[in-house]
């Protein structure tokens, strides 16, 4: 059955615009619309899984990964990608990347237990993050998982375990320092300028059961001046020398951490992505061109060439989803601004907090675009996922694609008034699969268990 669409009235507004060139609101959004993902009716998937929902291109995250390695591999040999599990650890986006051959990189005994349970070998598995409890270090150390030590008092705790195991165990040597093009870190891993790091190297080389083969640093996120990266590697192998000089550490690998930036909008950031975010290939370029001058001398030494480890996150993933939302309600706002509810907010975009996300409509609309705000459904004044965006008038039920949506979305939403909805994926022949289902009441009533004596006897006011 068909329905013809009433138009409501709207109280008329203006909105100043200075069409072609940046305003304060950005650049115009532009009529084209999105209708399929990957060969998928956005209809078709809204009507199957409901909305809101997120959407999974399989294909894109393969091909991310993919040109990824050319850039690397083509450059330097050998390279390990190491997926970071935080940045999206749903076991589908997991186990893509590992079939691409990435390892795994966790910062906690859960996103360990994950990549197991996921059927990564142990030696596979690369463990960051300042919180590792004995139980957790105990079950690395047996498995024989790399750990990258954070602390001297994890540094001790893993002696104790080694010894106590009775098992020689190879370690990564957690690194900060400043590089001049980004933030301070200085709170994980030990520091370069203090003397801390030398200092740590050395007790690891007195140790009997640990052995120093890794450096590894990771010096911020959404890194745009590749610069950053010549000044870590330079650090990094500067200070590979110099314990090789004074300890018995042989390295065999200098992980250089995650970090570079995803085709995402900062918020704040006037140019398109395009042009602030370098290439894979620019990266890839600094980074290879670095450690090639850098280890010449010492492979003309003899020593074994250095595998260079990528922890890479955001960039592999972010682009391969999407979140799509529909319009619940909308608001004319007491100053003229063109309001919506959506049913998706910063519960499940948490990255609106930080990015101007692409938003999409999934049909051609009809109408002059204006300043809107797009709210989210959540009781709570902060739940914006677009403070400003020009759009043209929307009706209740029209979809909009919210894009990059893969990284830090499906990790750190949250369960809150809301339930989550499912996410699909969507596989190269167009097929499409639910990775994780929606939530229902029993899942999350699952969790919990009421005392016996407040079950029910409610005393209801009259
Ligand atoms: C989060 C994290 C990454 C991934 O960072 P991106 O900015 O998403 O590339 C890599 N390594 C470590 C240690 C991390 O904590």
């Amino acid at each position: 059955m068909t329905k013809k669409l009433l138009k409501t009235w709207q109280k008329p507004s203006i909105t100043p615009h200075q069409m072609g060139t940046l305003n304060k609101f950005g650049r115009p959004v532009s009529g084209d619309y999105v209708e399929k993902i990957d060969g998928v009716a956005v209809s078709d998937l809204l009507r199957e899984y409901g909305s809101p929902l997120f959407v999974i291109s399989e294909k894109r995250l393969r091909d991310n990964i993919r040109q990824m390695k050319r850039a690397f591999e083509s450059r330097y040999q050998p390279v390990i990608h190491a997926w970071s599990y935080k940045t999206n650890y749903l076991n589908a986006v997991c186990a893509t990347l590992h079939q691409e051959g990435s390892w795994a990189e966790v910062v906690s005994a859960f996103e360990y237990e994950k990549a197991r349970a996921l059927g990564v070998p142990a030696e596979r598995i690369l463990f960051n993050g300042p919180h590792k409890k004995r139980a957790i270090l105990e079950r690395c150390v047996t498995e024989g998982a790399r750990i990258h030590i954070d602390n001297l008092d994890e540094l001790y705790l893993l002696d104790t375990i080694a010894r106590e195991f009775d098992k020689v165990t190879s370690v990564t040597l957690r690194l900060n320092f400043d590089t001049g093009y980004t933030e301070d870190w200085s709170r994980f891993g030990f520091n370069l300028g203090s003397g801390a790091a030398l200092d740590a190297a050395i007790r690891i080389g007195n140790s009997s059961h640990l052995k120093l083969r890794g450096l590894h640093s990771h010096i911020g996120t959404f890194i745009l001046d590749p610069r950053a990266y010549q000044v870590q590697v330079e650090k990094m192998c500067g200070f590979m020398e110099l314990i090789e000089q004074q300890t018995h550490a042989l390295i065999d690998s200098i992980d250089i951490g995650g970090g570079f930036a995803s085709q995402n909008a900062l918020q704040g950031s006037y140019l398109p992505t395009e042009q602030v975010v370098p290439t894979m290939s620019q990266y890839a370029d600094t980074i290879c061109g670095t450690l090639l001058k850098m280890t010449a001398q010492r492979e003309a030494q003899g020593k074994p060439r250095l595998k260079l480890i990528l922890e890479s996150g955001r960039a592999v993933v972010d682009d391969s989803e999407v979140l799509i939302s529909s319009v619940v309600a909308g608001k004319r706002l007491p100053d003229g601004r063109a309001s919506y509810v959506m049913d998706a907010g910063v519960n499940l975009l948490f990255t609106a907090f930080w990015y101007n996300h692409k938003v999409k409509h999934t049909r051609p609309l009809q109408g002059i675009p204006e300043e809107t705000v797009l709210y989210g459904p959540l009781c709570m004044n902060i739940d914006i996922i677009r403070q400003s965006i020009l759009l043209p008038p929307l009706s209740v039920g029209d979809s909009l694609v919210l894009s990059p949506a893969g990284a830090y979305n499906n990790t750190q939403w949250m369960q809150f008034i809301e339930y989550r909805p499912a996410i699909v994926m969507v596989h190269e022949n167009s097929l499409v699969s639910v990775v994780r289902r929606a939530e229902k009441l029993e899942d999350l009533n699952g969790f919990e268990s009421l005392p016996t004596h407040l079950n029910g006897q409610f005393k209801f006011a009259e």
